[in-house]
């Protein structure tokens, strides 16, 4: 076997999964070391690197590698470099705390706390909110509905909760799942016949916290099932914490009478964070990674990089990792060297001519063909996403979008933005479509 070969295949599937600024961040500097048997070696530059994979993409690389081998693979991971001292100190800490969790069956991120959650006026509620439920579980707010954008917190306060509760508690039973992977256990207790533990197992926890709600929708026998342990759970007063994407009435596709039941308790939103809490969130995090981040450099991050807290902290890590390894200051030319993908680019401007030869490159259609009146699906389909794109992405009307797709009508292109806001909203593979080719055009 030719592990360059491999390794190639699976950095694809990556970067098809996560889009190009964070493959560029985060997987392109891992290398694959060995592979024997059912296992691989990775190479990461650092522990921020492998403490961050695992953290934001716990089973991308397994599901890369069972993608191209076709088997199931455990992948490791080996540090190219040696952990300063203090690091090492912290990590060990770290991983008793971790170990004590696991040895009660309990699988939290210990990372995820509420001393490292920084507050401000955008999440100040949620906070409050996670805050309250974890010193009276059960009485005051059930269930905990929080909402927001993809890298705002959400999974960082309600594992919160769940570290407060497994501290103050050492005898409470607490689980935390992704919505995914209930539906996988609701899937495969199905075909093994095993209903009776999956039962067991999330009817009789003191907190559950699910994590990512908007998963479930369309998965008929998981909002069933769900919706008996949330019946269940929440007659013994036992607290139910749930996070979504976003509000209740908003989840298209999961039965209405599951989302008045998440309207029970109290529903607290998270905001995108405005400068000043981006700025005492690089401060938090710097000092959290003992890294040294001059002022000028929080306000100089904190104002370009305008995405999420995800990036914000990625974007410092990886920026203490090269300075590490290149025994160089943090710096604004380092800054914009390092991270020159990141930071938007106002010259490029996005338009309808560079979306339509992204969205073709994309499906391996033909320029002209997009733009001629040919109505076969495999040009169809798109056309109505580079419509849609350029609608979301642009100022341009609906009549110049049609005229610069040959010449359509005003009402193909809504007709278009219709089918394609339908096909996002019920089929996650193509809203993740969306996405890559988004964050792929956005200069
Ligand atoms: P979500 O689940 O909403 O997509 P996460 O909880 O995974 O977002 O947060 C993304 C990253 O940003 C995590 O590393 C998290 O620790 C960090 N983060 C988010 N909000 C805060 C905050 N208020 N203070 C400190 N770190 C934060
Ligand atoms: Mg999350």
């Amino acid at each position: 076997m030719d592990i360059g070969n491999t390794w190639k295949d699976c950095l694809d599937f990556i970067e098809a999964k996560v889009g190009k600024a964070a493959f560029d961040l985060w997987f392109k500097p891992v290398k694959l070391l060995e592979m024997k048997e059912n296992d691989a070696i990775l190479a990461v530059p650092n522990r921020f690197f492998r403490e961050w994979i695992e953290d934001n993409y716990p089973r991308l690389l397994s599901d890369a590698f069972e993608w191209v081998m076709k088997d199931n693979i455990n992948v490791h991971f080996k540090i190219d470099q040696e952990p300063a001292p203090d690091f090492a100190k912290k990590e060990i800490t770290m991983q008793t705390r971790k170990a004590r969790l696991a040895g009660k069956g309990i699988f939290l991120n210990t990372r995820y706390t509420f001393d490292t959650f920084v507050v401000g006026p955008s999440n100040q509620f949620a906070h409050a909110a996670a805050l309250a439920v974890s010193e009276s579980l059960g009485k005051t707010y059930n269930p905990l509905f929080i909402y927001g954008d993809v890298g705002l917190g959400k999974t960082h306060i309600i594992t919160a909760i769940g570290n407060k509760v497994a501290d103050m508690l050492p005898d409470a039973s607490i689980i935390y799942v992704s919505s995914e992977q209930f539906t996988n256990e609701v899937v495969s207790a199905i075909r093994h016949e095993k209903m009776s533990d999956l039962k067991e197992k999330y009817r009789t926890v003191d907190i559950l916290l699910l994590d990512d709600v908007q998963f479930i929708a369309n998965k008929t026998q998981t909002q069933v099932e769900f919706f008996h342990t949330f019946n269940a759970l929440y007659e013994k007063q036992k607290q139910i914490v749930i996070s979504s994407d976003r509000p209740p009435k908003e989840l298209s596709d999961i039965t209405d009478r599951l989302k008045s039941r998440f309207t029970m308790g109290l529903i607290a939103d998270i905001q995108p964070p405005a400068v000043e809490l981006k700025m005492a969130i690089l401060q938090k995090k710097a000092e959290v990674h003992k890294i040294f981040l001059p002022d000028d450099m929080v306000y100089f991050l904190a104002t370009k990089i305008r995405s999420n807290i995800r990036e914000l902290e990625g974007c410092l890590i990886k920026l203490a990792a090269h300075s590490n390894l290149t025994d160089r200051p943090i710096n604004i030319s380092l800054a914009k060297e390092v991270l020159k993908d990141i930071f938007t680019d106002d010259t490029k401007p996005v338009n309808v001519d560079n979306i339509q030869k992204i969205v073709c490159e994309y499906f391996g259609v033909k320029l002209p063909d997009m733009k001629s009146k040919k109505r076969t699906k495999e040009i169809a389909l798109p056309r109505q996403v580079a419509m849609y794109i350029t609608k979301k992405m642009t100022e341009l009307s609906l009549g110049d979008i049609g005229k610069s797709f040959g010449g359509k009508d005003h009402a193909t292109v809504i007709y278009a933005c219709k089918q394609m806001e339908a096909k996002v909203e019920n089929d996650e593979s193509f809203n993740k479509t969306i996405e890559y080719l988004i964050n792929k055009i956005k200069p």
